[in-house]
């Protein structure tokens, strides 16, 4: 299955909305300042995507609940195609749906390498 997504950039959100303070995510709420969004960003510690599935309409997810949402979307597939676009970039990555969430994702206290990719 394809999955696309966009790389939440504060630029982008000052400029669509210019008196937006901070972002949320649309499934468990986690919400920052655009300014502590912009450092955590930076250090790869968080990254909220938005999700544009194909059937529905987009959502703003942290890239904990993005990952997650893909495991259990893509169940039974045999490999996902992820398409993100940051900034000028498009970045593709073939995924099954085992590795998207590695068994000790939770204890990963260094948080997400593959944050790196994007
Ligand atoms: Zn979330």
């Amino acid at each position: 299955m394809r999955v696309e997504a966009d790389v939440i950039e504060v630029d982008a959100i000052k400029e669509a909305h210019p008196t937006a303070i901070g972002i949320a995510c649309d499934s468990c709420a986690i919400e920052y300042s655009l300014g502590d969004y912009q450092i955590l960003k930076d250090n790869k510690k968080l990254i909220y995507f938005l999700f544009l599935p194909a059937d529905k309409n987009s959502s703003i997810l942290c890239h904990d609940c993005f990952f997650r949402k893909i495991k259990k979307i893509s169940k039974g597939e045999q490999e996902v195609e992820l398409t993100v676009t940051a900034k000028e970039d498009i970045i593709k990555i073939l995924f099954t749906p085992e590795e998207m969430l590695p068994e000790d994702y939770d204890n990963d206290e260094d948080g997400d390498d593959y944050l790196g990719l994007f």
